[in-house]
C-alpha cells in the first residue's frame, strides 16, 4: 500500500525509456509505479512500485490507476485498450487515441497528410487486390508491418511485384504499407513536449545515423543541418503533436532527402517518417547536453508543471551501446557488477567530456540496446574527436 503522502507517477512498461523517466520523476520528488511483467525490467528495479503483470491484465491496471496520480507510457505498442481503462479513472497522456495513431502507419500517415506535412510515396497493401494494383513508380520500395514493428523488423525491401508479392505472403498477409525507397542524404528527428494547455516546446533537431535499422549515432550541434530545414522539422513536428491534441513527449522522425535528385524537388526536400508517442533514443544526449533532458520533460507534462523551452548547452553526441560490443563471455551471467565482462568502461570514462548510462540489462545480445554514452565538450571538432576515441576503445565503427 502506498503512504497517503506519496504523489506516485505511473509508466506502462518497464524498459529503459521508463528507468529513465523513472529517475527524472524521483529526482522531482515523486513516486513511481511501473507495470511489467518482468521481474529484472530495467525500469521495475530501480521503481518504488513494480507491478508484475501483462498490459492487459485488468487487476493489475488497476492496481497502477489505484497507486498513480497520472499514467504515462514509455513503449507505444502498449495495448491501446489498456490505457482506456486506465483513462476511465486517471489521466493518461499521451492518449490512448494518440497512441493508438502512431502503432498504425496507415494512420499515422493519414495524420501526417492531413496536418500538410509529406510523407514518402506509399500505398496500403491489406487484400490481394491491392496488391496486384501497386504502381510500378513505388519501386524499388521497403514493405512495412502497419503495426509492430521497430529497429528495421518487420521490414522487407523490394525490388519488383513479384517480390513484393513473395516478402508480403512471407509477412503473413497482414496489413502493411508499401514505401518507394528514396534517396536520404540523411536523417533526422525532433523531439517536442507538449502540454495539456497547449504550451508546447522542442529540443534542438537531432541528426541522426542508423546501422542495420538501428538508430547508432546522433550529433546536435549548431549547423548540424542548414537552418531552413531545421525551421521545417520543427514547424511540422509541433503541427503534428497539436494536430493529435498531443499531451506528452512526441518524437517525429525525418528523412532529407538527397537535392541531387528528382524525388527531393517533387516532395520539398524534408519527409516525414514516423512519429514516437514518448521519448526517443535520439533524444538521450538532452539528459547531459541541455538544461531539461526529454525525461523532465515527459515527467512536467504528466504532472501538469509548466513547460520551459529547453536549451542545449553543450554540442553532444550520442553512441549507443548495443549488445554487440559486449565480450563474448558477459552472457555467462557476471552478476550485477555493470562494469564486469563488460567493454573497458574506464577507458572510456578516462576521456573528458564522458557520460556513460546503462540500462541494468542482464544478457547483452546482438542488437539489443543495453546503455548510451553521451560525449560533451566546448565545441563540436572536440566533442567528435573524442566521440571518435571512445568508439574506436568500443570497437563500433566510426561514423
Ligand atoms: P524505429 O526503431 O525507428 O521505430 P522502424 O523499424 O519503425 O524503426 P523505420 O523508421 O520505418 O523503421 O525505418 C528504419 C530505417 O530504414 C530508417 O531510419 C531509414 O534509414 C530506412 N528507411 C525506412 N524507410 C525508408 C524509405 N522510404 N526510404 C529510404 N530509407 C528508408
Ligand atoms: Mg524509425
Amino acid at each position: 500500500m502506498s503512504d497517503s503522502k506519496e504523489v506516485t507517477l505511473g509508466v506502462m512498461g518497464g524498459g529503459q525509456l521508463g528507468r529513465m523517466f523513472v529517475h527524472a520523476a524521483q529526482q522531482m520528488g515523486y513516486f513511481t509505479a511501473v507495470l511489467d511483467a518482468d521481474p529484472l525490467s530495467p525500469a521495475g528495479r530501480v521503481s518504488h512500485h513494480h507491478i508484475q503483470t501483462a498490459y492487459t491484465d485488468p487487476a493489475g491496471l488497476a492496481e497502477l490507476a489505484a497507486v498513480s496520480v497520472a499514467i504515462t507510457t514509455e513503449f507505444e505498442n502498449v495495448p491501446a485498450q489498456a490505457l482506456a481503462q486506465l483513462a476511465a479513472t486517471r489521466p493518461v497522456a499521451p492518449s490512448a487515441e494518440a497512441v493508438g495513431i502512431a502503432q498504425d502507419r496507415v494512420r499515422e500517415k493519414a495524420h501526417f497528410a492531413g496536418c500538410g506535412v509529406p510523407v514518402a510515396p506509399y500505398a496500403v497493401i491489406e487484400t490481394a487486390e491491392q496488391l496486384a494494383q501497386v504502381g510500378s513508380d513505388l519501386f524499388p520500395g521497403i514493405l512495412k508491418t502497419a503495426r509492430m514493428g521497430y529497429d528495421g523488423k518487420g521490414q522487407v525491401r523490394v525490388k519488383n511485384p513479384a517480390e513484393l508479392a513473395a516478402a508480403w505472403a512471407d509477412l503473413k498477409g497482414v496489413t502493411c504499407v508499401l514505401e518507394k525507397m528514396l534517396p536520404l542524404q540523411m536523417e533526422c528527428s525532433v523531439i517536442v513536449a507538449r502540454g495539456a494547455d497547449g504550451s508546447c516546446v522542442n529540443l534542438p533537431v537531432q541528426r541522426n545515423l542508423h546501422r542495420d535499422g538501428i538508430l547508432a549515432v546522433t550529433e546536435v550541434f549548431e549547423g548540424n543541418m542548414p537552418e531552413a530545414l531545421v525551421k521545417r522539422a520543427v514547424a511540422a513536428a509541433k503541427s503534428i503533436a497539436s494536430g493529435l491534441q498531443y499531451v506528452g513527449v512526441l518524437c517525429v522522425e525525418f528523412f532529407v532527402l538527397d537535392p541531387t535528385q528528382p524525388e527531393a524537388q517533387a516532395l520539398g526536400g524534408l519527409v516525414v517518417n514516423e512519429m514516437a508517442p514518448r521519448p526517443h533514443n535520439s533524444g538521450h544526449y538532452s539528459m547531459d547536453a541541455c538544461d531539461v533532458s526529454q525525461f523532465d520533460l515527459q515527467v512536467r507534462t504528466l504532472a501538469g508543471l509548466p513547460l520551459v523551452q529547453p536549451r542545449q548547452h553543450s554540442p553532444a553526441i550520442m553512441l549507443n551501446l548495443l549488445g554487440d560490443i559486449w565480450p563474448e563471455h558477459r552472457s555467462e551471467k557476471t552478476g550485477a557488477d555493470p562494469h564486469k565482462g563488460a567493454p573497458d568502461w574506464a577507458a572510456v570514462l578516462a576521456l573528458p567530456g564522458t557520460h556513460l548510462h546503462l540500462y541494468g540489462k542482464q544478457d547483452a545480445k546482438k542488437g539489443r540496446k543495453m546503455g548510451h554514452l553521451n560525449i560533451t565538450g566546448a565545441s563540436i571538432d572536440h566533442v567528435r574527436a573524442t566521440a571518435l576515441q571512445a568508439a574506436a576503445l568500443l570497437g563500433i565503427a566510426a561514423f
